[in-house]
């Protein structure tokens, strides 16, 4: 059975008073059993008043947004992985495309912070996805598994199971654009078959595929039931309580 996760990217936005309420609401309101777990990926900045809030919910788990991949240094505004888990996160966001096109983040890069984060027992969550011109061109399915390649296949088996990987659509992030159910499942049946020939098929069924990209309470149900998608990242959605509690509702429990 694999673990279903449900994880808001809050990126850049809430100040700290606003992202301890939105905090605050998503556990008050979490039902006791979720059906998944749910990760709250926040600013730096809100790392240590968030896990204040969540610490004593297992089911839902501190998230940052981005490592470096040194130790520790002269990294002026960077933040390391033992920096992170000394603030009590347990999951790191790496390689999201505004982190690629923005901090133009390579892959080698993110092979080397999946590298530091694993290192230190974080969790992964890693992103992958192509442009727009790339889909309409047919070249996804190529796109993504060359990311996945120089991202994350140098990773042993036993590191690989510690990963979840993120399929995020570049032309579905923030755009109100989703993915269709076909391809979604499209693509994350393509990758599962490229981890499983790579690491065989045990680990291809275990690996966590979160889909990324537009996920609302509308869509949410619809791209969950989906057999190879697992959960999503969730943006915009997850800055508001009411929302995020809903898309966390529409996981199905697997039996
Ligand atoms: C994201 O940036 O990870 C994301 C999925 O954004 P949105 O849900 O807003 O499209």
């Amino acid at each position: 059975m694999r673990q279903q996760i449900v994880a808001g990217n809050w990126k850049m936005n809430t100040l700290l008073p606003e992202g301890a309420a939105l905090a605050e609401a998503i556990v008050g309101r979490l039902p006791g059993k979720p059906p998944c777990q749910v990760v709250l990926a926040v600013p730096f900045t809100h790392l240590r008043t968030v896990y204040d809030i969540v610490w004593e919910n297992p089911n839902i788990g501190l998230g940052a947004q981005n490592c470096h991949q040194a130790g520790k240094g002269a990294f002026t505004g960077e933040v390391s992985a033992d920096m992170l888990v000394s603030a009590g996160v347990e999951w790191v966001i790496l390689g999201h495309s505004e982190r690629r096109q923005f901090f133009g983040e390579t892959d080698a890069l993110l092979a080397s912070k999946v590298d530091a984060v694993l290192a230190r027992g974080l969790r992964p969550i890693f992103c992958c996805g192509e442009p727009l011109d790339i889909r309409e061109s047919a070249g996804h399915e190529a796109y993504v598994a060359g990311q996945l390649e120089r991202g994350l296949f140098h990773l042993d088996a036993e590191a690989i199971r510690q990963v979840v990987i993120a399929y995020e659509p570049i032309w579905a992030i923030g755009t109100g654009r989703t993915a269709s159910a076909e391809q979604a499942q499209a693509m994350h049946a393509s990758i599962r078959a490229l981890i499983s020939s790579h690491y065989g098929d045990a680990i291809g069924q275990h690996v966590p595929l979160l889909y990324g990209g537009s996920c609302n309470p509308q869509n949410a149900a619809t791209l969950f039931a989906l057999p190879d998608v697992d959960g999503g990242l969730i943006g915009g959605a997850s800055l508001q309580a009411d929302d995020f509690l809903a898309i966390i509702a529409s996981i199905q429990p697997e039996s």
